[in-house]
């Protein structure tokens, strides 16, 4: 009747999107069993989803700077300074409880003590990253150096010296021969590496930490001039304004993308055998973001916001399936805005604070996975660790989830800190790339809710400042 009209026209996205995930993965589906595509093709095939990936991350720069700088201007500095510790806590204490739950459950499950390390492929290169050099480029990234440069241009550094340079006909060499299985994990691990030393907290060449650095202070700034700044908080309100409506213009274009997104990742995937010799890891990391997704998170929001938490995670729907979708919580960011905002009724003021902060430091799944990963490599190795070592890993696995960035992949890379922490081969590595992509999906979702439900709760913890804003402000730009 008219329930159901109704909740279909308010949903018409959410359903487009689920049925073009099916549709997709028929299609991949069929397409790897009937059709044998040559590799060019099957790049052709995925066509649709890479300019999906092209325009949302085309909106992620505009839409960063607009939400972090009306963000903070709109609160005072006293008031911006109390929720950014509230959300510095949650961001953190949820952290730990991820990385605890996946030390718990791969203790228990031991999906590495019945195999060891040789039975799976093992290639052998080192890729060097360590914790210092993370953390240093961290904080090193938080200061850009030029402005225009942190939005658009890759980072230095002096290893970035010694590779050589990509050229458009290396990426053709590549991509037009298959390599052996060993080769393409060594490849895919140097890739990945390569594209980290330059990466660090940069997300598709944008440098987000830095960004929001800047952002936080020039905001604060803006919000103390008074008359003077009124100007330019009207100017980046606006911006705001309008790059989400530009993102409503996308998201429609959204069902088609995904569509051929997934087929092509089916049809592309070259070892589905591996998924049986890994299978009891992946349960393990799969049941441990459930357990944290539908437990841990929802209990957290029950006792401090008091309100059902499975109707907030319903509302974040959308996010949580794109981000399974393309593996990075930056480019999900347009998608979580909405519907924090439209579904869940999230202030702007807090949305715009919490929520791109949280897409690049606040990494619950990545945490969770790192830390089974690294003690799954640990059991596969028959490598007893004692419990300074799980300590170590703990703490190693939460910052190698804060210097992840929010792409494809990168808490994959950022496992070398964990495994060289405790004296584990970094190459080892290469023993779980080959699942990476699906695990990547699973974690991104939960990173996204972790930030959603920080929102929520951030919001309800800052009540009592919000409502004193509403009666003292005259004008109020985070709600016109
Ligand atoms: N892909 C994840 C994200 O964007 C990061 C990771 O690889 O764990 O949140």
């Amino acid at each position: 009747g008219m329930n159901f009209k109704g909740l279909l026209r308010r949903n018409w996205l959410l359903i487009a999107t689920i049925i073009s995930v099916l549709l997709g993965i028929s299609l991949g589906v069929v397409v790897r069993e009937y059709a044998s595509l040559s590799n060019l093709h099957k790049q052709y095939f995925g066509f649709p989803g890479e300019i999906l990936m092209r325009m949302l991350k085309l909106v992620i720069l505009p839409l960063i700077i607009s939400s972090m700088i009306t963000g903070v201007a709109a609160l005072d500095s006293e008031v911006s300074g109390k929720i950014g510790l509230r959300a510095v806590i949650y961001y953190f204490s949820t952290t730990i409880i991820a990385v605890i739950l996946g030390i718990i459950l791969v203790m228990t499950i031991k999906p590495g003590v019945s195999q060891t390390a040789d039975h799976i492929d093992r290639a052998g290169t080192t890729p060097n990253v360590t914790t210092v050099d993370t953390l240093l480029d961290l904080v090193r990234n938080m200061f850009p150096e030029n402005l225009v440069q942190a939005c658009f241009q890759q980072y230095k550094t002096k290893r970035k010296e010694l590779e050589p340079p990509r050229t458009s006909s290396n990426i053709n060499a590549t991509t037009t021969t298959i390599p052996p299985l060993t080769t393409t994990l060594v490849s895919v691990v140097e890739n990945i590496t390569k594209e980290y030393k330059i990466v660090g907290s940069y997300s598709d060449g944008i440098n987000v930490l830095g960004l929001i650095v800047f952002c936080v202070a020039f905001g604060l700034v803006i919000g103390k001039m008074g008359e003077k700044g009124r100007i330019l908080l009207e100017f980046f309100d606006a911006l705001n304004e309008a790059t989400m409506k530009l993102v409503q213009i996308i998201m429609c274009y959204m069902p088609v993308g995904i569509l051929f997104l997934i087929a092509a990742k089916i049809i592309e995937v070259e070892d589905w055998e591996i998924f049986k010799k890994m299978g009891l890891y992946m349960v393990t990391v799969l049941s441990g973001l459930a357990i944290h997704a539908t437990i841990c998170l929802p209990l957290i929001y029950f006792i401090i916001v008091r309100k059902n938490p499975f109707t907030f995670t319903l509302g974040m729907a959308q996010a949580l399936v794109t981000a399974l979708m393309i593996s990075s919580s930056s480019a999900t960011l347009p998608v979580t805005f909405r519907c924090a905002e439209e579904n869940n009724r999230i202030d702007k003021r807090i949305t715009r604070f919490v929520l791109p902060v949280g897409a690049t430091i606040n990494m619950d799944g990545t945490a969770l996975y790192e830390a089974v990963a690294a003690i799954f490599i640990a059991q596969l190795n028959d490598y007893d660790l004692d419990v300074g070592q799980i300590v170590t890993i703990s703490i190693t696995a939460t910052v190698a989830s804060i210097g992840a960035a929010g792409v494809p992949n990168a808490g994959l890379v950022t496992m070398v800190i964990v495994l060289t922490a405790v004296g584990l081969p970094a190459s080892d590595v290469t023993l779980i790339v080959a699942v990476d992509w699906l695990l990547d999906r699973f974690r991104t979702m939960i990173n996204v809710l972790g930030d959603a439900y920080g929102a929520g709760i951030v919001q309800k913890l800052s009540k009592r400042e919000l409502e004193r804003m509403d009666l003292t402000s005259d004008v109020d730009v985070a709600n016109p």
